[in-house]
């Protein structure tokens, strides 16, 4: 089987609606297909100011929404990013062939920096992308399934395995990224010209797959939309409406059009309400689910434990490979 590469930060105690709809539905549906690596990624969590205790607690539950969520660790390759060394091992490496302008372009660091000014910022924002690279590139991944917010990063990737490869010798596969395009991109409920995102601002407009569902379904009613009354999908002029048709879409597997021709004649009032009960048919039962396996942390473990091995395996014989290309002097 192919092997796909993808991850999230432990950045909240909760995922959110776009995390669940830009990648973990596709996550599901891949890992049948594909042998499937899928990393709680609690390094790069560490590159903006964390609470140690809390990242403890969030890396777990990150894990337990992927399960929830409907990966199975028996089935895909389901651990902690920390656990295998060797991500950060090669992303030292990478960065050794990583230009400094090449990394200056990546917009993620250019939305998240200002947010922390220059001081608070740190190297480790600014190398991000890299460390995503060795991720990738460790597995020997063909496939990354991303939102398209995660695009830009893995053509860099792409662009570091081809560089390698021609200096010192085929050593990487050179991957591919998978963004499903009409559901690429959710937006923020109250912004929605901005990504919704685990670590915005304000809650506000944060669809949250474990929170409460009376306060998710009170969180669509108040959506930001138009004065227009109609419901249809313009991204340009309704970008808020356009965001609630893509969320409804994408949960239902129904095609906007036929959402739209529901909800014909008929307010926002009652189209909200449609969407806040399929969200919470939706969130429902991940969220119990999810619940459940936290009530047992121990046994968590030692699914991550287990999982983290196998991921060993394969990270340390490219690790090795990697090593003796670049002319480290082997330990005997
Ligand atoms: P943070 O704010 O801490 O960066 P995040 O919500 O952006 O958190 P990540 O952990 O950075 O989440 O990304 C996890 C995955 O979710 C990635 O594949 C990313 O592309 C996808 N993703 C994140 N936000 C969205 C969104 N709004 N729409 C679609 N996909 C998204
Ligand atoms: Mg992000």
């Amino acid at each position: 089987k192919p092997r796909l590469y993808s991850g999230m930060q432990p950045s909240a105690d909760s995922l959110q609606a776009g995390n669940y709809i830009g990648a973990l539905l596709q996550w599901r549906d891949m890992q049948a297909s594909y042998d499937a690596f899928f990393s709680v990624v609690d390094l790069h969590a560490i590159t903006v100011p964390q609470q140690p205790e809390e990242l403890r607690e969030k890396t777990r539950r990150t894990a337990a929404q992927y399960i929830a969520a409907g990966i199975e660790p028996s089935k895909s390759t389901l651990y902690v990013q920390s656990h295998v060394r060797a991500h950060a091992e090669l992303a030292w490496i990478l960065s050794t062939i990583t230009g400094f302008g090449e990394a200056g372009r990546m917009t993620q660091f250019k939305d998240k920096s200002q947010r922390y000014g220059s001081d608070a910022t740190s190297v480790g924002l600014f190398t991000y992308p890299v460390l995503m690279a060795a991720d990738i590139l460790l597995y020997q991944s063909e496939l990354v399934p991303v939102g398209d917010d995660q695009k830009q990063h893995v053509e860099l990737t792409r662009d570091l395995a081809e560089r390698f490869n021609s200096r010192f010798g085929e050593t990487f596969t050179v991957p591919m990224p998978v963004i499903q395009k009409d559901t690429a991109r959710i937006y923020d409920l109250q912004n929605p010209t901005a990504k919704m995102s685990k670590s915005a601002e304000s809650d506000a407009g944060v669809l949250w797959l474990l929170d409460d569902l009376a306060k998710s379904a009170k969180k669509i009613m108040r959506a930001v939309t138009d004065n227009e009354g109609s419901v249809h999908f313009d991204r340009e002029n309704k970008p808020g409406v356009s965001n609630l048709l893509t969320i409804y879409a994408a949960l239902t597997g129904r095609q906007v059009g036929s959402i739209e021709d529901e909800y014909a004649g008929r307010g926002y009032g009652d189209f909200k309400k449609g969407l806040a009960e399929v969200v919470v048919n939706e969130f429902g039962p991940v969220r119990e689910r999810a619940n459940e396996l936290l009530s047992d942390p121990a046994e968590l473990d030692r699914i991550l434990a287990a999982n983290a091995a196998k991921a060993d395996a394969v990270a340390d014989a490219t690790l090795a490979d990697v090593y003796d290309r670049i002319g480290l002097l082997r330990r005997v």
